[in-house]
């Protein structure tokens, strides 16, 4: 898998490129990855690479020609690789991406700045706009990254255990569970039980309920768009009377403590 990023700040990604899993990995031979300098394709002597809107308005965009030849040269050295343009307007990146893009070839990363890419960079020269999310950052640089790192953790070979990837949260279609280290005590909060007891078929019992519980909780729009194995919905179900007895024994209480009636 080869990464080529198309930026104004090549010197970003020095330190990306060294650390971490994505450092290992290139160090492994797994990915390769390089930073090409777009000012390197400008024809001015200023190496400019944006200018004026058409139309007035404020801000710069990013010139169609050195930008072009960057793309050209970069699909000459890696004709395999597929070109994504970082944009707000993008498709939305998400792990089920990551995925579909850990079994190509390589990618060929546009970073815009700015207001971002003449229009006509887009049609013929990329082949998909992806986005990061509906927030606007002031580059296509940290959304490069996160691409990068989110599909080089899924390249076969790249983590230790290739079923650390393989549980992580939206990998399935629930979150993964709680996770404890040492001490067992921290500031008098235990870790429970099973979890130190050795007991697997226990500890994997307590990891489902974790991981659905925690769905449920945090991301309960993850289960309203599937179906529900039947274990998930037995596990909800018991939740639910769990919570209810507890309403009904609060209510025949009554709701005067202090703190009720919120
Ligand atoms: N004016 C543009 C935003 C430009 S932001 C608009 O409203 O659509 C400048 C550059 O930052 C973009 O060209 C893009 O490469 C990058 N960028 C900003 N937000 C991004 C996001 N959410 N995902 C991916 N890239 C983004």
């Amino acid at each position: 898998m080869d990464f080529t990023v198309l930026t104004i700040f090549p010197d970003m990604f020095h330190e990306f490129w060294d650390y971490g899993m994505v450092g290992r990995a290139i160090g492994r031979k797994l990915i390769s990855a390089s930073a090409m300098d777009i000012r390197e394709f400008a024809s001015d002597k200023h190496r400019t690479t944006d200018d004026r809107p058409y139309g007035g308005g404020c801000g710069m965009v990013m010139k169609p020609e050195p930008l072009a030849r960057a793309i050209q040269e970069a699909k000459q050295t890696s004709p395999l690789s597929t070109t994504l343009l970082l944009t707000p307007q993008g498709r939305p990146f998400n792990q089920e991406m990551a995925r579909s893009f850990a079994g190509q070839d390589g990618f060929i990363l546009v970073c815009g700045r700015y207001e971002g890419v003449d229009e006509r960079i887009c049609h013929d020269l990329v082949d998909h706009e992806v986005s990061i999310g509906d927030y606007i950052l002031t580059g296509g640089e940290l959304a490069a990254m996160i691409v990068i790192e989110a599909v080089t953790r899924l390249v076969p070979g790249v983590l230790g255990g290739e079923d650390s990837a393989e549980l992580d949260s939206f990998s399935g279609e629930l979150l993964e569970h709680a996770h404890f280290t040492r001490p067992p005590v921290f500031e008098g909060q235990q870790v429970p039980d099973v979890l130190l007891s050795g007991n697997h078929r226990e500890i994997e019992k307590w990891r489902f309920e974790s991981s659905v519980v925690r769905t449920f909780l945090k991301r309960p729009d993850l289960l309203e768009n599937r179906a529900l194995s039947r274990r998930e919905v037995e596990l909800l179900k018991e939740w639910c009377s769990r919570i209810e007895s507890i309403v009904q024994a609060q209510s025949a209480r009554g709701t005067d403590s202090p703190s009720g009636g919120q």
